[in-house]
């Protein structure tokens, strides 16, 4: 039996999701974050090892090859993946967060039935249609991939065992931090 106990959040590009982490992360310090590997470019202001790590392709796929992953997705051309190894080592130091896509969340739970898995939804539609056609930078085409994508991760959202509303930041960060001390604490 590891000490902590494993929570997946997922929810749509867009959503504030990773404000919303690192509220919950601040509050209760005894959370760790499960660093995934991607072969993504670093944004600005990544930090290699901290937001992610950024591997090459054929580096991502010599570690599918050693079994490497708890589990691995590709979606928009780019794999993203979780270091099994990485996670059973901070679940023996405590209580560990992934923010994996839906289907990484269905593989982790597969791999780990006791996860927790949370959704965080967007208070309405319009309001995240707006922030993704606001991301000024993409093409028509990819602000549909991009629709399309939310869209369908919404629509698993009836497979998390809590889906919670990102109305405002505070309140949505406080109905995570319940639910992670009704099951940890
Ligand atoms: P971004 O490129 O914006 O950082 O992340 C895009 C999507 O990839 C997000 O939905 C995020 O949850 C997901 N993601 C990040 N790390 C992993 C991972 O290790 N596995 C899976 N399956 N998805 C991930």
């Amino acid at each position: 039996m590891s000490k902590g106990k494993l929570f997946v959040i997922s929810g749509a590009s867009g959503v504030g999701k990773s404000t919303v982490l690192s509220r919950v992360m601040d509050t209760r310090k005894d959370l760790i974050f499960s660093v995934s590997a991607t072969t993504r470019e670093p944004r600005s202001g990544e930090v290699n090892g901290v937001n992610y790590y950024f591997v090459t392709r054929k580096v991502f796929e010599e570690m599918i090859a050693r079994g490497e992953f708890l589990e691995y997705d590709e979606h928009n051309d780019v794999i993203y993946g979780t270091p099994a190894g990485q996670v059973n080592e901070k679940l023996e130091r405590g209580n560990v967060i992934l923010d994996v896509d839906p289907n990484g969340a269905f593989n982790v739970r597969k791999a780990r039935p006791d996860a927790t898995l949370i959704f965080i939804m967007p208070p309405s539609w319009e309001v995240l249609e707006n922030r993704l056609r606001g991301r000024g930078d993409t093409t028509a085409e990819q602000i549909e991939k991009r629709l399309n994508r939310a869209k369908w991760e919404m629509d698993q959202r009836f497979q998390y065992d809590y889906v919670v509303t990102n109305d405002q930041v505070d309140t949505c960060a406080d109905e995570i931090l319940k639910i992670i001390a009704e099951k940890a604490d």
